[in-house]
């Protein structure tokens, strides 16, 4: 079984946990260490003979275009992790388009791809923000993979559909691929798509759900990380015990344990696993914003 690997491009600075205590403001004056963080994953990959999704920020894209033509040198997918790393629920429709085209021009600028598929910061298309996928529709991205189907304080849609479908809307379809999640009981969803779960649990937590997924629902996984959960010496941003744990706990062995997830198991990018469409849609020029309705 493929599972699809994905990468959230940004700068340490930049998850939801540290804009709590470093705005967008301060950004321009920290040291970036986005490109050596990158270069890294590169090689991780490359020395497992890996093809991942790699969703760059638009603001990372403007100010270091070498670094997203160096991922798409090595084969890897593109697509687009918003331009700002907002919360789309704190957005207004009208905000999220416009950080979504600035996203997609910035990425366009630095490698000359247009994105069609699209990861929101923090997960953050949730119950409340599903007009975005509209939003995305009508900016051209024919698939996303922004949803987490499980209970979170920061993101996820509870009973939400799990594995890939297509979800119907006004401005049209669009492909939903949300991270991987395990039926723990038939009542429990369990998230084991990567990233903090990956890096804080052990190995075996996250190995045990791709292949209960694979096995039992013979389903592929989709699992996340960032390049700066493999830089340990990053300096130190967040503040308050939960985020603080939330952020830089189990960076020491995350590039172990992600060698051991490829060795283990087979991925590739969200196209390769799920299909890619044969052109990006083009843009719809409509200010529309109606109801969504998830197909599951
Ligand atoms: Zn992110």
């Amino acid at each position: 079984m493929l599972n699809a690997l994905t990468v959230d491009v940004e700068e340490y600075f930049h998850p939801a946990e540290i804009q709590a205590s470093v705005g967008p403001e301060q950004w321009e004056t920290l040291p970036s260490r986005v490109e050596n963080q990158v270069l890294q994953t590169l090689d991780l990959l490359a020395q497992n003979r890996v093809q991942a999704t790699f969703f760059v920020l638009g603001w990372v894209a403007e100010r270091h275009p070498r670094c997203v033509r160096a991922i798409m040198a090595a084969g890897h997918e593109i697509g687009c992790h918003s331009y700002a790393h907002q919360l789309i629920y704190r957005l207004t429709p009208a905000a999220f388009r416009r950080d979504t085209m600035r996203a997609v021009h910035a990425i366009e600028d630095a490698c000359g791809v247009s994105p069609w598929i699209y990861r929101a910061p923090s997960y953050s298309i949730t119950g409340e923000s599903l007009w975005a996928l509209e939003t995305l529709i009508e900016c051209g991205f024919t698939h996303d993979s922004s949803i987490y189907p499980i209970s979170h304080d920061r993101y996820g849609i509870p009973g939400f559909e799990r594995h890939a479908h297509v979800i119907h809307t006004p401005s049209g379809p669009i492909h939903e691929i949300p991270a991987a999640t395990v039926r723990s009981s038939p009542s429990a969803i369990m998230p084991v798509g990567g990233g903090a779960y990956l890096r804080l649990l052990p190995y075996r937590y996250t190995s045990a759900g791709i292949r209960k997924l694979n096995r039992d629902e013979e389903k592929p996984a989709c699992i996340y990380f960032h390049p700066w959960e493999i830089d340990p010496d990053q300096p130190r941003l967040a503040s308050g015990t939960i985020a603080r744990l939330r952020t830089y706990s189990g960076m020491k062995g995350m590039a172990r344990k992600l060698n051991r997830l490829m060795s283990d198991f087979r991925f590739s990018t969200i196209g390769t696993v799920y299909g890619r469409p044969e052109a990006r849609k083009p843009l719809i020029q409509t200010e529309t914003v109606g109801q969504v309705t998830a197909a599951s």
